[in-house]
C-alpha cells in the first residue's frame, strides 16, 4: 500500500482540505458513481452533514463546495474568481446543472442539512448523500462518504478497511514505518530522497514526476506571492485584516540595512506562511499540504530553503519527496485530520514534513532527517483544533507561520547532531493518534472548545 506524491500534494481551493475539497470531490463522485440510468432520472439530490462537517461546514465553506461538486466542477481547475457568481446563480434561479449538464431544482438551504445531533461511527466527517426521482419521500440512490482529511474521500467499504490507508500500488522501496524506510535505505546505501523518487519513478514516470514536482513548487510559490501582495480582509465575518503583504513590505524596507539580527529571517517565513494561508481563508488557489488549513508550513519552508540556503530545483525535488513520504507515514499510522485528531496532526504533520524536506534539501543524513522530522511533531503533540467561528483563520493563519519556525528550528537542531536520539518518529506518529483518540470531541474541528470560546471583537 502506497501514498504516493500526488496522493498527498492535491492543488485545490481554500479554505479547508477535508470541509471544502472533500465534500467537493464527494459531491460529484456521487454523481459520477451513478449508473447511467439512475443519473438520467435524477430531479433533486440533498446531502446530510454530519459530525465536524456540520459543526463548523457553514465556516469552511462546505456548502459552497457542495454545489460546486454537484455542478462537476474539480478543485483543481475550478475558476476561483467565478466561484461567487456560480454560487449567487444558483441561488437565485434555485436550480442546479448536474454534473454541468441538465438542470434540476435545488434550493440549499433546504437541500444541503447540518445535523448538528448525531456523528457516524466510522469518522466525523460524513456526508450522506440522496438522490430522488419526483417522489421525495423515497430517494432511489443514497451513498454515505467520508471526508478523511487532506482531500482524501473514502466510502463505507473503503474506510478504514486494512492499515496503512493507502491505494494498492506496488513500488520498489514499500514502507509503512520511518524504521523501514530507513533500514531499505542502509541496505541501498542511498539518501532517502533516492528511494523515494524511485518510488515515485514507478509509479509514474521520471518525467510525470519532475513534472508534478514543478508545478507544486510553482503552485506553492505563486500562492505566496499573490498572498505578499493582496490586502483587504478575510470573508467570513471576524473582520481579519490580511497582514501578509505589510509584512512583507516592512521587510523589503529593511532588506538593505546593516545590522539587521539574525532572527528577522524568521519573520520572512512567517510572511510566507501567512501569505499562503491568508489566500486559503480567502477561497485562492492551494495545495494540501498536507491539509488546506497547514497549507502554509511547507511552501514557506521550501521558500526560505530557496530564498535563504540557496537550494536549487533538484533540491526542492528531494525536499518535497521526503516531505511527503512523512506526511504519508503520518496519514497510514495516526492521521491528518484536525477533525481526528486536533490541530496536532495538521499543522504538526506539516511541520514535520518540512523539517524532514529541509534537512533532505541541505544534505542532512537520513537519520538526522528522521531526527528533524521527529523534533518537528513532538513539539505539536497535543495541539487542540478550535477555529474561531468555524473559519480558518484565528488561531489557523499564525499558527501556520509558528509551525514553520519550529521546522526549520527542528531541522537545524537535528543537523547539530549525528541523528541519534530517544523518541523515533514512529513513536511519535502513534503518540500523535493515542493523544487524537483520547483528545474530547470539543477539540476536534467542531468550534465548541478552546480558543473557539474566546470572544472576538469584530
Ligand atoms: S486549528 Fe489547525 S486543524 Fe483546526 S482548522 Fe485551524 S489549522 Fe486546521
Amino acid at each position: 500500500m502506497y501514498i504516493s506524491l500526488t496522493d498527498l500534494f492535491k492543488i485545490g481551493i481554500g479554505p479547508s482540505s477535508s470541509h471544502t475539497v472533500g465534500p467537493m470531490r464527494a459531491a460529484r463522485r456521487f454523481l459520477i458513481e451513478l449508473p447511467d440510468d439512475l443519473l438520467a432520472k435524477v430531479t433533486r439530490v440533498r446531502v446530510e452533514l454530519f459530525g465536524s462537517l456540520a459543526h463548523t461546514g457553514h465556516g469552511h465553506g462546505t456548502d459552497i463546495a457542495l454545489q460546486l461538486g454537484f455542478s462537476g466542477e474539480l478543485p483543481d481547475v475550478v475558476d476561483t474568481v467565478a466561484i461567487p457568481q456560480m454560487i449567487l446563480a444558483i441561488g437565485q434561479s434555485e436550480s442546479i446543472k448536474l454534473l454541468g449538464e441538465r438542470a434540476i431544482r435545488f434550493q440549499p438551504m433546504l437541500d444541503i442539512r447540518y445535523n448538528l445531533k448525531d456523528v457516524l461511527p466510522l469518522h466525523s466527517n460524513a456526508m450522506t448523500f440522496r438522490a430522488y426521482s419526483d417522489d421525495m419521500s423515497k430517494a432511489i440512490a443514497e451513498r454515505t462518504l467520508y471526508s478523511i482529511g487532506g482531500g482524501f474521500i473514502v466510502d463505507e467499504d473503503e474506510a478504514f478497511v486494512g492499515s496503512p490507508r493507502g491505494g494498492e500500488v506496488s513500488v520498489p522501496y514499500p514502507f509503512a514505518h520511518m524504521v523501514e524506510l530507513l533500514a531499505r535505505a542502509t541496505d541501498a546505501k542511498l539518501p532517502m530522497s533516492e528511494l523515494l523518487r524511485a518510488n515515485e519513478h514507478h509509479v509514474r514516470g521520471a518525467a510525470a514526476t519532475s513534472d508534478f514536482l514543478d508545478r507544486i513548487t510553482k503552485t506553492f510559490f505563486d500562492c505566496i506571492d499573490k498572498g505578499l501582495a493582496t490586502r483587504g480582509q478575510l470573508p467570513g465575518g471576524l473582520n481579519v485584516k490580511r497582514r501578509a503583504p505589510d509584512i512583507h513590505n516592512q521587510l523589503l524596507v529593511e532588506r538593505g540595512q546593516r545590522g539587521i539580527a539574525p532572527h528577522k529571517a524568521l519573520d520572512w517565513v512567517s510572511a510566507y506562511a501567512i501569505a499562503v494561508n491568508e489566500e486559503n481563508a480567502a477561497g485562492g488557489r492551494v495545495v494540501t499540504a498536507p491539509t488546506n488549513g497547514a497549507a502554509g508550513v511547507v511552501p514557506a519552508v521550501l521558500r526560505y530553503a530557496q530564498d535563504f540556503c540557496n537550494v536549487d530545483r533538484a533540491g526542492q525535488h528531494d525536499f518535497l519527496l521526503v516531505a511527503s513520504a512523512v506526511g504519508a507515514l503520518c496519514k497510514m499510522n495516526a492521521s491528518i485530520s484536525g477533525a481526528e485528531v486536533g490541530c496536532q496532526g495538521e499543522v504538526g504533520s506539516a511541520a514535520a514534513m518540512a523539517a524532514a524536506g529541509l534537512a533532505a534539501a541541505l544534505g542532512a543524513s537520513n537519520e538526522q532527517i528522521e531526527n528533524a522530522a521527529e523534533i518537528a511533531l513532538e513539539h505539536h503533540l497535543g495541539m487542540t483544533c478550535d477555529p474561531i467561528g468555524g473559519l480558518v483563520q484565528i488561531p489557523c493563519i499564525e499558527r501556520n507561520a509558528m509551525g514553520a519556525v519550529k521546522a526549520i528550528s527542528a531541522t537545524s537542531l537535528a543537523m547539530r547532531g549525528d541523528g541519534t536520539h530517544r523518541v523515533s518518529l514512529d513513536q511519535a506518529i502513534d503518540t500523535m493518534r493515542r493523544t487524537g483518540a483520547d483528545m474530547q470531541s470539543k477539540y476536534k474541528e467542531t468550534s465548541q472548545g478552546g480558543l473557539a470560546l474566546a470572544q472576538v471583537e469584530c
